[in-house]
């Protein structure tokens, strides 16, 4: 469903989870968003090119993937639609209504 990886990709996660167990993931999700939050307080600052910052994103997205790969017998696909279809059904209807809040766009309701 949210495959953006090619099906050997996906294989060659599915044999680093076999060889390296799923333990790591936390770790490995963690650091990648981290590098992407510095990536971004440094391209703020216009020390880096953003091809940096989309460096991080394919770290972030590959370790995502896993994430999914590694989750897949519990239904996390299905959440994962849901989840994205509710928060875009959101995000149009604050277009529609012309929210004043839009720079804050994915902000859960308050
Ligand atoms: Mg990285």
């Amino acid at each position: 469903m949210f495959n953006y990886l090619t099906e050997e990709q996906d294989n060659i996660l599915k044999r680093a989870s076999e060889t390296w167990g799923t333990g790591f993931q936390k770790d490995m999700l963690q650091e990648e968003c981290a590098e992407l939050v510095t990536a971004v307080s440094h391209w703020k600052r216009d020390r880096v090119h953003i091809s940096a910052i989309f460096e991080e994103v394919a770290d972030v997205l590959i370790v995502c993937r896993q994430l999914m790969l590694d989750h897949a017998n519990s239904g996390i696909e299905m959440y994962l639609h849901n989840m994205i279809e509710s928060k875009m059904n959101r995000l149009e209807k604050r277009i529609i209504l012309g929210d004043v809040n839009a720079p804050i766009l994915l902000r859960d309701e308050e």
